[in-house]
């Protein structure tokens, strides 16, 4: 076998001949920023959201930045709020928090599911019954909502910022503070990245604001245009996060895409949830009632096997990655403020996660033979 992790390249084939036609079409247009296409990419993004705006901007860390920066502009949010996100996170997500003057409570993810859940998010709020806000992090394609979040969010008003950078499309088992599922809609704004390996990728950086809420749209839009909400008129010190107006063509072309390959992650995340059978490996959690769209499947190997496994399969040609082997409260640039946690469930998920291929061009019959090697490990 000769299978890497991601084969990008192999990957985007298909598609060439659209993004080409599409990117001549921007180059031949004469806009590059702010035009049409841009303005096609939100209101498609908003429309599989199921929410009313949407803002693209340059990257998925911008988007995050971007919300919590609107609600310091707007009121919502003071310096120094807290808000909480899952420790096992990606650490932009954190990153983001901290950035913007705010602080972070790492709370420890459901060692089933590997996200926050609503019993996780009781317990932070028993701890720091200040927290304003929360960022679900619906890490892997796996939403991170549940009905006692759902309460918990409506009964202490927090503000609900989806960290959506891995799950475009994926839907909830529980409808979200205005009813929808789907999300990037099931809190106040959600945040995609398109960066290139993403489920939707751009051919370099890019992201999105979603949200119900026109005012934090607005201000989101003007920040990111240096703060100006008409020309050489600032009502804010802001950034440029534009998306660039290529990007926005590639994306349409890519979101018409988006289905077909969603579906076929999710045929190879049940070819291997049939088909992995070996002791020492547990496989991600299916939620009931859920759309999962397995930005990653993320496998656990147990005894301290991992190392191991990855080079047994590396010898039968099969390319594996870890997400993530140090948690954001371990890395260096957070030594001093965080490194002192406990965070046991995140330490030992950072010690055992592997994630095996997943994304197109795998095919089932790939993925089951994948499974066949896996179940052979430590036999
Ligand atoms: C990729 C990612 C981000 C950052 O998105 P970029 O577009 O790379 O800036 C944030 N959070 C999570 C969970 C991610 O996976």
């Amino acid at each position: 076998m000769n299978i890497p992790f991601l084969d990008l390249k192999a990957a985007t084939a298909p598609m060439v001949a659209e993004l080409q036609a599409a990117a001549a079409r921007v180059i031949a247009g004469g806009r590059y920023l702010r035009g049409e296409e841009t303005a096609a990419l939100e209101r498609e993004i908003a429309a599989l959201c199921g929410v009313e705006h949407c803002v693209a901007v340059s990257n998925g860390l911008d988007a995050l930045r971007l919300v919590l920066r609107a609600w310091l502009e707007l009121g919502k949010l003071h310096p120094g709020d807290k808000v909480a996100v899952q420790a096992n996170t990606y650490v932009a997500s954190v990153l983001a928090i901290t950035d913007m003057g705010l602080r972070p409570v790492l709370c420890e993810p459901d060692a089933e599911t590997m996200n926050l859940s609503g019993t996780g998010l009781r317990q932070a709020l028993e701890h720091h019954p200040d927290i304003k806000a929360v960022m679900p992090v619906h890490l892997y394609g796996t939403p991170c909502w549940d009905n006692e979040m759902l309460h918990l969010v409506t009964g202490h008003h927090l503000l609900v910022l989806e960290d959506n950078a891995q799950a475009i499309a994926a839907v909830a088992a529980t409808g979200g503070i205005n009813g929808t599922r789907t999300t990037g809609g099931l809190g106040h704004a959600g945040a995609c990245s398109f960066y290139p390996t993403k489920n939707l990728g751009a051919l370099g950086d890019a992201g999105a604001v979603t949200t119900g809420d026109a005012e934090l749209a607005e201000a989101v839009r003007a920040l990111a245009n240096y703060g100006s909400d008409r020309r050489y008129h600032n009502i804010y010190r802001g950034y440029n996060c534009r998306i660039d107006e290529l990007q926005a063509a590639m994306l349409r072309v890519k979101l018409r895409w988006l289905d077909h390959e969603t579906q076929r992650r999710i045929d190879i995340a049940d070819c291997y949830d049939r088909h992995i059978s070996s002791p020492l490996v547990t496989t991600p959690a299916i939620i009931a009632g859920a759309r999962q769209v397995w930005h990653q499947y993320v496998i656990r190997v147990r005894d301290n096997r991992r190392e191991a496994f990855c080079a047994y399969m590396r010898d039968h040609g099969i390319g594996t990655d870890i997400h993530y082997a140090t948690p954001p409260h371990r890395q260096p640039c957070y030594h001093e403020q965080y490194g002192g946690l406990t965070l046991p469930v995140t330490e030992q998920l950072a010690r055992e996660v592997v994630s095996l291929p997943v994304a197109a061009p795998l095919t089932t019959e790939q993925a089951q033979a994948i499974a066949t090697v896996i179940n052979t490990f430590g036999g």
